[in-house]
């Protein structure tokens, strides 16, 4: 696989795309896993915004990576009701202002993004690590893409380490009990399954893995 040092606009656009075609593929497992510990709506809620994402990328795709990140932002928040909407909101809108109006995004960028968009998810929701929410899922997403970078990588390499990061954190919400969010209401009850937004978290951040290796593997091809 040929190794990018940067991502342009077209992969941040090519992600989003890929994030809708993945949030409606799972859209009934990610409300099957909120039905179980919440009130079943998290992957309609998803899909709405994405939908709205969608559309908005076909009538004009936005010129930078911060510009579409913000659009994904205010859709969100305007389009996704519930807990999720804001939270997600506030994450991809840090994620925009991080990158501000580079075009390029490079391995040290690209964790500052994901770093920056974990903040937001903690200022907006005050959760912390272990209360099983997205943030278990991002906690450890955004400690591996440092690790990577630290190391050395590129960026497909970061968005793989902090995907695996992300999916073996939402699997590790499974024992535990909810202290944020709908879930918390059900106590101890709550344990035993993966957390929603933590499940979708992965999602999201697998599609910008693998929209990047799709994009090391063209260049390869050439
Ligand atoms: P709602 O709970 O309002 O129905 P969703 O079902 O769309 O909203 O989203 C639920 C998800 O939101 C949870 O699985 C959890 O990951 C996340 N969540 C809820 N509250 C918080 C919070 N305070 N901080 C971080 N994430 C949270
Ligand atoms: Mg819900």
């Amino acid at each position: 696989m040929a190794e990018l040092n940067t991502l342009n606009n077209e992969w941040v656009l090519t992600w989003l795309r890929r994030s809708a075609e993945v949030v409606a593929r799972h859209k009934s497992e990610l409300s099957e896993l909120d039905r179980l510990i919440g009130d079943g709506d998290h992957g309609e809620n998803l899909d709405r915004g994405f939908s709205a994402v969608l559309a908005k990328l076909d009538a004009e795709p936005p010129a930078t990576p911060g510009d579409a990140l913000k659009l994904v932002a205010m859709t969100l928040m305007s389009k996704v009701g519930g807990a999720a909407g804001p939270l997600y909101g506030t994450a991809y809108l840090r994620a925009a202002t991080a990158v501000g109006g580079t075009l390029e995004l490079d391995a040290p960028l690209l964790a500052v993004m994901l770093t920056a968009a974990r903040d937001g998810l903690v200022a907006r929701g005050k959760a912390e690590p272990r209360d099983k929410t997205m943030v278990d899922a991002w906690t450890p997403a955004v400690d591996a893409a440092a690790a990577s970078v630290a190391a050395g990588a590129h960026p497909t390499e970061v968005l793989a380490a902090a995907a695996a990061a992300a999916e073996q954190g939402a699997e590790d919400t499974i024992p535990l009990v909810a202290h944020k969010g709908r879930a918390s209401y059900l106590g101890e009850r709550s344990a035993g399954h993966k957390d929603p937004g933590a499940a979708s978290s992965a999602l999201l951040l697998r599609a910008a893995a693998d929209t990047a290796a799709g994009y090391g593997a063209e260049e390869a091809q050439q």
